[in-house]
Parts: C-alpha cells; sequence; structure tokens
C-alpha cells in the first residue's frame, strides 16, 4: 500500500482490531498465569525473572513446578540454591536466576515484612529487576498503569512508523507519551503475542494484517 494511503494512527482501533485477531493464538506467559490464579506481585516476578531468554513454552511450565513447591517467599527460602536451579531446569541461566531468586525472598522478608511493594523504584532496586519485568509485574498484578517493551513491542511500533526508536528503553519513553494510559497494559498483553505470531521478525503476515490500513510498514522488505 502506498504511504499516502495510510489512515491517519488510532492507537485504540489499532489495538482492538488487534485483540480480535489474538483470541486465537496463545497469551504471554505472565498473563496466561494470572489467569490460572497466580496472580501475586511475587509470583508474578518470579514468573518474569523464569521468562528471560526462556520462550513461554517452557516459562509456562517451568512457573508452574515452581509454584508446586514455592508461592512466597517463606516457601521459597526453604529451597537450597541447588534444589532451586534443579526445580528451574529448561529456563536459561537457570542457576543463576536461583540465586537472584532467593536474594530476592532475603530482601522481601528483612525489608518489606515479607510483601513486595508495588512501587517501580522498590522493584528496580531489587536485584536482578530491570524496567521490563518492573513494568509488566506492576501492570498485570496490581493494574498500576505501566508500558512494558520486549523486543516483539519495539519492533511493531517502529514499523508501523508510530515511533522511531533505536533501543526498547527509548521505545518505552516514546510510547508514554502517544498512548493512553488506559491501554498501557495492553501495550505488552497484545503486541507481545502479535509480534510472535503475526508481525513476525522474518516475513510479516501484512497481507492479511488488521492494522494494514495503519502501519508504513517501515523496513519491511518482504511478507507474507
Ligand atoms: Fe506488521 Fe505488516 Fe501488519 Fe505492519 S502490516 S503490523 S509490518 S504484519
Amino acid at each position: 500500500m502506498n504511504e499516502v494511503q495510510k489512515k491517519p494512527f488510532d492507537i485504540n482501533g489499532m489495538l482492538n482490531r488487534i485483540a480480535e485477531l489474538m483470541v486465537q493464538y496463545p497469551k504471554a506467559a505472565m498473563f496466561q498465569l494470572y489467569e490460572e490464579g497466580f496472580t501475586s506481585l511475587f509470583e508474578q516476578l518470579l514468573s518474569c525473572i523464569i521468562s528471560i531468554r526462556t520462550l513461554d513454552e517452557v516459562s509456562i511450565p517451568v512457573s508452574k513446578r515452581l509454584f508446586a513447591k514455592a508461592r512466597t517467599p517463606q516457601e521459597l527460602l526453604k529451597l537450597s540454591p541447588l534444589e532451586l536451579e534443579d526445580v528451574l531446569h529448561g529456563s536459561s541461566y537457570n542457576g543463576q536466576k536461583a540465586y537472584t531468586m532467593l536474594s530476592i525472598a532475603q530482601t522481601v522478608i528483612g525489608q518489606y515484612n515479607g510483601q513486595l511493594p508495588a512501587d517501580y523504584e522498590q522493584l528496580t532496586s531489587l536485584k536482578g529487576v530491570g524496567p521490563k519485568c518492573a513494568n509488566l509485574v506492576l501492570g498485570i498484578a496490581a493494574q498500576i498503569p505501566a508500558i512494558s517493551v520486549d523486543s516483539h513491542v519495539h519492533r511493531v511500533v517502529n514499523r508501523w512508523g508510530y515511533i522511531q526508536t533505536a533501543q526498547p528503553e527509548k521505545t518505552l519513553s516514546a510510547l508514554e507519551k502517544l498512548v493512553p494510559q488506559d491501554r498501557w497494559i495492553d501495550i505488552n498483553r497484545l503486541l507481545m503475542p502479535f509480534g510472535k505470531f503475526h508481525c513476525t521478525h522474518n516475513l510479516p503476515k501484512c497481507s492479511i494484517c488488521p492494522v494494514l490500513d495503519y502501519c508504513r510498514q517501515v523496513g519491511v522488505t518482504r511478507h507474507r
């Protein structure tokens, strides 16, 4: 489609169309786990750590294996580092993640009376917790408006031509200026699976895309 034929961006309308499309695809891991009852900030944070550099297809069963043994900081600290590493088997860097989780559990008990705070600064001050996980956890478990940017979100919104950013960190601040707060959680909830299954890294499905009339297809040279 020619550039001049594209519509002005309507982020609400675009997200609504993508929501209809994504009904047929699996939900992102943390949203799926939330629906299955793993709703606490602590559980969501553990799931996010498990998901780092790990496919959702692995993150979900590994998270459930962990929650069968420990769902609170107190329960987690009953596991030795080696036991926890074994439970996390399949998730990338499981040994390192085991130490990270135990360190977080100790901090939560020692500094926060056993309750993980729903606060961005305090979450990102924990060892091993970056902006992506902090914002996902706050959005999903505490319903605090927050945008979480992963590689899929970063790629999709730049392809649209909605923003022009080189790094995901810049994408976060650019989206915060453009997207209404009541859709912030939807950005990751919808665009992560949209990028994984539809607007894929190689050969995006432009010919059957529900937002083709808005998308400038920046950098797309081949598509399905
Ligand atoms: Fe992605 Fe193509 Fe759809 Fe644009 S038109 S969002 S590049 S699949």
